[in-house]
């Protein structure tokens, strides 16, 4: 039997808070914990409940046997965590010792240290706030304008943008045979649908600006820009991006007020009108998996899901990107059983997880999603492929492991953006073959 003893932490959790400075991570630890008994989830499980009144932050989503689970624990609560720990027999790893010091490097790092990849001002080694992205897709939009338009999905509970980038070459799409195809496929990425994932919108970035620079210059990527059209979304969770850039850098969820006036938001990965609030899903607002007050209650994810749905009659590939992990992962979330197309999806993935790997050696790993890394009910991929029966859907968690976690150093975004472009450009050729060579 696990039991709770929450007596000191509650003694320490009275802090005044400075609402409008950024968020202090000083001293603060992440710790890698290994899990291996059944009372030891639950008792986990507890303490996730209640993690946000002591200044722990579990960086995993999941809480299983034998698979680590991350957490961020504040100066304050570490003694007391580490008896927790104790108590139940839970061993753990200390992987970083001052994620503040971590945060602050990085953003020095980021304000001084000089580029040597900027194309039309725009520096594609360097993590950038929301504007700056959103200039860049005007950038591109002018820099190339027989290939760029911008779209708007909607505007945010905030009121900001949602604005993503368009690729179309309008060429006429050909089987290998020569054969003209009248109707143009689709392909839909997003990033940055829980804020904190900084390598997300880079990764989108860089691969869209890869497909831009190189038509007309690389062979295999005019291509396939000329056989799909791309969305790609760089932010979804605009609010949440723009609150990591100004009050906290590991904010994920939306910033929508809750029946909790002390809790902010709800998981836009959970939040999707298929299976919603199921296994893996919070109700609880103050929870990192809160599915909402109800399926869609995010105005992002809805407009979002009117816009794949609007255009579902050609978007036949989805990929909604996170961190951290390195898993390539097809639906379902929301149950361990296989939907009857798991193996054209997940030999896709085994195909983008070669290619991937090839490039740098990165490793990763793929299935479905409930059995890669956990069970969790009203996912995006899962919505695309239920619903919008989006056969080649997936959510794919980018680098690392866990080393930075998601303080990923910058001087990781062009390799970051390299193995997944050519992860993407192999899943495209995969995908490409479905579509217009077989009667898919
Ligand atoms: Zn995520």
């Amino acid at each position: 039997m696990v039991v709770l003893s929450f007596v000191g932490l509650f003694l320490l959790v009275a802090f005044g808070i400075d609402v409008n400075a950024y968020k202090s991570y000083s001293q603060h630890q992440l710790w890698r914990l290994n899990v291996t008994t059944d009372e030891q989830v639950k008792g986990l499980t507890d303490l996730r409940r209640k993690a946000y009144e002591f200044n722990i932050n579990f960086w995993s989503e999941d809480i299983r046997i034998n698979i680590p689970v991350d957490v961020s624990i504040g100066p304050k609560s570490i003694r007391d965590l580490h008896e927790y720990l104790s108590l139940n027999k839970i061993n753990y790893d200390v992987i970083m010792k001052d994620i503040g010091s971590m945060i602050d490097g990085q953003k020095l790092l980021h304000q001084f240290r000089p580029s040597n990849l900027i194309a039309n001002d725009f520096a594609y080694d360097k993590y950038h706030p929301l504007d700056e992205i959103h200039s860049w897709i005007d950038t591109m939009v002018q820099t190339y304008p027989s290939l760029a338009t911008s779209f708007i999905v909607g505007q945010s509970y905030e009121n900001r943008t949602i604005k993503g980038l368009k690729i179309s070459s309008n060429k006429q799409v050909m089987k290998r045979d020569g054969t003209p195809i009248n109707k143009k496929k689709a392909v839909w990425w997003d990033g940055g649908i829980h804020s904190r994932e900084w390598i997300s919108p880079a990764t989108n970035i860089y691969i869209a600006y890869s497909l831009l620079s190189n038509y007309g210059k690389d062979a295999t990527i005019t291509h396939f820009v000329d056989q799909f059209d791309y969305y790609i979304l760089p932010v979804f969770n605009v609010d949440g991006y723009v609150y990591t850039w100004t009050k906290d850098r590991l904010w994920r969820k939306t910033r929508s007020k809750t029946s909790n006036p002390r809790c902010f938001g709800a998981d836009p990965n959970r939040n999707w009108d298929y299976h919603w609030c199921e296994a893996g899903a919070s109700r609880d607002p103050c929870d990192e998996t809160y599915c909402g007050s109800k399926a869609f209650s995010e105005v992002e994810t809805a407009q979002v899901a009117q816009f794949i749905s609007d255009h579902g009659d050609t978007i036949v590939h989805y990929i909604n990107f996170h961190s951290y992990s390195q898993y390539w992962m097809s639906p379902w979330g929301y149950t361990t059983t296989k939907p009857a197309q798991f193996k054209l999806q997940d030999d896709g993935s085994a195909v983008a997880v070669q290619a991937l790997g090839a490039v740098f050696g990165t490793k990763y790993v793929h299935g479905s999603i409930a059995t890669v890394v956990y069970v969790s009910s009203g996912s995006s991929a899962d919505w695309t492929y239920g619903k919008v029966n989006i056969t080649f859907s997936y959510g794919v968690e980018l680098r690392d492991t866990g080393k930075y976690g998601f303080l990923l150093p910058e001087d990781q975004i062009i390799p970051s953006g390299q193995e997944t472009l050519a992860g993407e450009l192999a899943l495209l050729r995969y995908i490409e073959e479905h579509v217009y060579e077989k009667d898919f």
